[in-house]
């Protein structure tokens, strides 16, 4: 049989290569950003268009290429920065493979202007899908130009795969960001279709991390500072009270190579134990300095990930670092005056308001002493007890109680049930009778007046032909505001409250970029806005049912939302933003509403396409037939 097996043509071989190293134009800017620095330049600036699917290029004042070297930097495995394996180990550049521009070149229109320090001249080459066209003698400043145009030209699979600009930017913007952070001492420019996106000048660490984050960052970070033989650690971490929902800003470099180690992420989130509230994340921008020799950087094409010979060692000495940086800073103590009411059972509420008036009114001189402190400990008692049948009496009247609870002012409320307890009582009585009336009034019409009760401040109770419906407030709300955004966004018939004063947020750059994005959408609200530029949002309109100081709530909860991947269909983000403004806005459980506002609610709830599901799937509303109450009894 004839021999079958040849090799692959350099630029075939070129084109697999760059699968791996060439994801994205995301994978591009990382790779001529790490090159420029290698070249040792001090301002980098990087011109993007149309996220990068247009045209990259980065323009460094580093020390350049001699005209061989220009032709010989595009060759696969061609590369000054190593030289024996044993090299691989004593590393200090960000790229050793020689690979990049070679399968970048095989992918792409590429444009190389460049010329060294010595040279009167420098030299320009062009090359498409591997192949050299041009290589001419030019005037060009010291330094490198790489230009990158119509990345996947060749490749249609891999152009069709790419996502909107908008997910294709915040990438982008991911990998400009590790590289900034890295190097804080390098000048940075970024464009994006024709726009500064950052402007980022020599600084320290700490200016860096304020200029890519926006101003507000700089209250939030907490020195981290260890020294040891084995690693270096410095850099910051955000104090707890700061932590977001989103796992935007988490950032580990090793000699100033950004890494992924969801080992070491573990280390700082149990530095982190007991501080912070449920689902939070902190955010951090640590820098670790190892011996090149203690790692292994070679185990994955992008270099992302690296091999430590001891992490374990490394686990430990980070999670100290960070722990006794919390503590010294004593940023443990603020986390109580931030917390969210929301995450209290309305049951906890109820145990301390009742307590209060029992010991402070009671202990005092009333004569009827006696009487009033045993009504307050059968009242703490059956609350404790609630679910439990130790007394029937005492039980029902407990519930019975809570249903009053939205009915009346709470303090009104506890008072009089303390002071009063016949009054109380009568008035229950009566209104059993009523509920119980309409339970057998099978052939009730339409009742628009039909009573609601909260109960527990959670659910709402009221009656229906053929039973009752109890309905979980919280959830209802959020359908019945699902909605109407949905609807608002779609016809864009939000109606705005305009501002006397124009609210200004801070966000980061990314997070502009993304409520950018949702603009159109958000306006659809009843949102306006002034300006969304640099790292503000200025707005000057917001929707009619919500409030001012809910607007930061909504924004950095939509962020927090949409975190990695804005969807590219309109209805899904559509759908994404009116779910965030239901999440956000709906009423919690623990949340007492008045009579008015029951009924609206219940209303509301039954006038929705879906009102028995939330737009989170979950049910919204239970009956409870006569029939099914029947059995209970039989
Ligand atoms: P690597 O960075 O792994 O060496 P690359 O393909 O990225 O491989 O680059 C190949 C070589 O081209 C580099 O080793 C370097 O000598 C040269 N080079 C690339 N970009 C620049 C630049 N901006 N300035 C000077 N030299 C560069
Ligand atoms: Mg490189």
């Amino acid at each position: 049989m004839a021999d079958i097996i040849q090799l692959l043509p350099d630029h075939v071989a070129n084109q697999i290569a760059a699968g791996e190293v060439v994801q994205r134009p995301a994978s591009v800017v990382k790779e001529l950003l790490e090159n420029a620095i290698d070249a040792g330049a001090t301002e980098i600036k990087l011109i993007v268009k149309d996220a990068g699917k247009t045209l990259i290029q980065v323009v460094d004042n580093g020390k350049g290429m001699s005209d061989t070297d220009a032709r010989l930097c595009f060759e696969r495995h061609a590369t000054s920065k190593i030289k024996t394996a044993e090299d691989l180990f004593l590393l200090h550049t960000k790229g050793f493979r020689g690979e990049a521009l070679a399968s970048i070149a095989a992918i792409a229109h590429v444009e190389l202007n460049t010329r060294q320090a010595s040279d009167e001249v420098g030299t320009q080459i062009k090359i498409e899908g591997s192949k050299v066209v041009a290589q001419e003698v030019v005037v060009t400043p010291e330094g490198t130009s790489l230009l990158v145009k119509n990345l996947f030209f060749n490749i249609p699979a891999r152009r069709n795969f790419l996502k909107s600009d908008a997910v294709e930017l915040r990438h982008v913007i991911d990998e400009f960001q590790r590289v900034a952070l890295a190097h804080p001492t390098i000048g940075f420019d970024f464009y994006h279709n024709g726009g500064e996106l950052f402007r980022l000048p020599s600084s320290n660490n700490r200016q860096r991390i304020v200029h890519v984050f926006g101003g507000k960052t700089n209250e939030k970070l907490v020195p981290v500072e260890e020294p040891t033989e084995v690693v270096k650690i410095a850099g910051f971490v955000g104090k707890p009270e700061f932590a977001k929902k989103s796992r935007g800003e988490q950032f580990f470099f090793v000699n100033d190579r950004f890494i992924k180690s969801p080992y070491l992420h573990h280390a700082i989130m149990s530095a982190y134990e007991g501080l912070l509230k449920d689902g939070t994340q902190p955010s951090y921008y640590l820098f670790l300095d190892v011996d090149p020799a203690t790692i292994d950087i070679n185990i994955h094409p992008t270099k992302t990930e690296i091999k430590f010979d001891d992490e374990h060692t490394l686990y430990a000495i980070l999670r100290s670092a960070v722990k006794h940086s919390l503590g010294q800073f004593n940023v443990a103590p603020i986390l109580d005056f931030d917390s969210d009411p929301n995450l209290h059972t309305p049951y906890d509420y109820k145990d301390k308001k009742l307590d209060m008036p029992g010991i402070e009114v009671d202990a005092g001189f009333n004569p009827f002493k006696e009487e009033k402190s045993s009504s307050s400990q059968v009242r703490v008692k059956s609350n404790n007890f609630g679910s439990g049948n130790n007394s029937f009496r005492r039980n029902t009247s407990a519930s019975w109680e809570s249903l009053y609870v939205g009915l009346k002012d709470d303090d009104t409320f506890e008072s009089k049930a303390n002071h009063s307890e016949p009054d109380s009582f009568a008035s229950i009585q009566f209104e059993s009778e009523e509920v119980t009336g309409k339970l057998f009034e099978d052939d009730a019409v339409e009742r628009p007046a039909a009573a609601t009760y909260q109960l527990q401040k959670k659910y709402l109770v009221t009656t229906i032909k053929s039973g009752m419906v109890i309905i979980d407030q919280s959830r209802a709300h959020q359908r019945v505001l699902y909605e109407k955004f949905l609807k608002d966004i779609t016809i864009n018939e939000g109606v705005s409250q305009q501002l006397i004063f124009p609210l200004e947020l801070h966000f980061s750059v990314t997070e502009i970029a993304l409520i950018q994005t949702l603009k159109e959408r958000l306006e659809g609200t009843g949102f306006a806005f002034e300006s969304i530029e640099g790292d503000k949002v200025t707005i000057t309109g917001i929707p009619l049912n919500v409030t001012e100081s809910e607007v930061s709530i909504i924004l950095e909860q939509l962020v927090s939302d949409f975190g990695e991947d804005i969807p590219d269909s309109g209805f899904t983000q559509t759908d994404m933003l009116a779910k965030t403004l239901c999440k956000t806005l709906a009423v919690r459980s623990g949340e007492s509403l008045t009579v008015a506002e029951q009924e609206a609610l219940v209303n509301n709830l039954f006038a929705c396409t879906e009102s028995a599901v939330s737009p989170f799937n979950r049910p919204t509303f239970i009956t409870m037939t006569v029939e099914d109450i029947d059995k209970k009894f039989m």
